[in-house]
């Protein structure tokens, strides 16, 4: 199973004004644990603006824009540091991923952030994500860390997401103000009633709340992953979870990940199309096989790495659409090729396939 962990500041604190290092070694400890029962496990973690107030000492609170971003640029750096020095003695390597709302919209930064974390993930490398807040100002921003590892999931195509908080869950109710509120266990879709619990904003230090990871839910449980809200105090929270434990609130799927994927590939208008050969037309349309440049005679179009392009049959019916992994110009030096010759042509590669068959989507 790949699981997307999100943890937000107030779980790094354990209610605290610091990051908490015992709290962290529980929780990489538990990152280990699953990977070890042979999860695959990518982080998404806050404390950046934490940890730069703890590093140069003046609080978050009332600052201008330019000097949140100095104490993230500072504090993400540590937190990273801190975050190696722990994982090392799990024998975890980790990679420091930093993102922003850009890299969600185009398609070739999305794409180019997915084969790294695929590089990672491949190599047992743990990737840790935040965005980068020291660039992204708030127009340019995702904004808060629930929603973008409800990004990540769909990146990653994550079969969990799990979003420890310091909240047991999704209640009935404000526990803090009803005593009759009682927690709810699963949900079968986000709907408005759910919304209308989500309330304000949660605890002061984070920038979510209960509404942040409704919204994240709803945003992953559409595009077909399963999301958990559990409480970060919990022990071995992590691994209760992964191994189906009722922990928290569980939020079912409501959408299947090749439908979501199809209308992302199908959302873009294609400007680009590429002929193929018989037999390559013949793989696509009856085995939904990955396009090889080797398999294509003539590109048309402007496009970029990562833009949707129609697959067109000799007889000049459209077999698929797909993402191109290579740039209109990349593909037309290609075209016609051996994948082995890629390098030698064009002085680098993104892998053997114009179109890989999980980016293909048959017409
Ligand atoms: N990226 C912010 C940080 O690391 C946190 C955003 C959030 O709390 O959602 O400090």
């Amino acid at each position: 199973m790949r699981v997307v962990l999100k943890l937000g500041t107030s779980v790094l604190t354990a209610g605290t004004d610091r990051l908490h290092r015992p709290r962290l070694v529980d929780l990489i400890r538990g990152l280990a644990a699953v990977r070890e029962a042979g999860h695959e496990a990518v982080l998404v973690s806050s404390g950046a603006v934490l940890a730069g107030w703890e590093t140069l000492g003046f609080p978050p609170r009332d600052r201008t824009v330019a000097e949140k971003q100095v104490l993230a640029a500072v504090g993400q750096s540590r937190l990273m540091h801190t975050y190696a020095q722990l994982a090392d003695l799990y024998g975890m390597n980790v990679a420091q991923v930093l993102l922003t709302a850009d890299d969600f919209r185009n398609r070739t930064r999305y794409l180019n952030a997915r084969t790294t974390l695929e590089g990672c993930l491949s190599r047992g490398v743990l990737p840790i994500i935040n965005e980068n807040d020291a660039v992204a100002v708030e127009q340019i921003k995702v904004g808060d860390n629930d929603t973008l590892s409800a990004f990540v999931a769909n990146l990653v195509e994550a079969d969990l997401l799990v979003i420890l908080t310091d909240a047991p869950g999704l209640y009935t109710a404000d526990p803090r103000l009803d005593p009759h509120a009682t927690l709810i266990p699963e949900v079968a879709r986000v709907t408005p009633e759910i919304w209308a619990l989500a309330g304000g904003a949660g605890s002061h230090r984070g920038t979510g709340g209960m509404h942040t990871k409704i919204q994240a839910a709803e945003i992953a449980t559409r595009a077909g992953t399963p999301v958990v809200i559990a409480p970060g105090d919990a022990p071995d929270a992590l691994s209760r979870v992964v191994a189906g434990e009722a922990l928290g609130t569980r939020f079912h799927a409501s959408g299947s990940r090749l439908e979501a994927r199809k209308r992302w590939i199908l959302a873009e208008i294609t400007t680009g199309r590429v002929h193929l050969d018989d037999g390559a037309a013949q793989a696509v349309r009856e085995r939904g096989g990955s396009l090889l440049p080797a398999g294509i005679h003539r590109v048309d179009g402007t496009f970029g790495r990562g833009q949707t392009i129609s697959l067109l049959a000799p007889d000049g019916s459209e077999v698929g659409r797909g993402l191109s992994r290579y740039a209109s110009v990349d593909l037309a030096r290609i075209a016609g090729h051996h994948s082995r010759e890629i390098e030698g042509l064009l002085g680098f590669t993104y892998g053997p396939e114009a179109v890989h068959r999980d980016d293909l989507i048959r017409l």
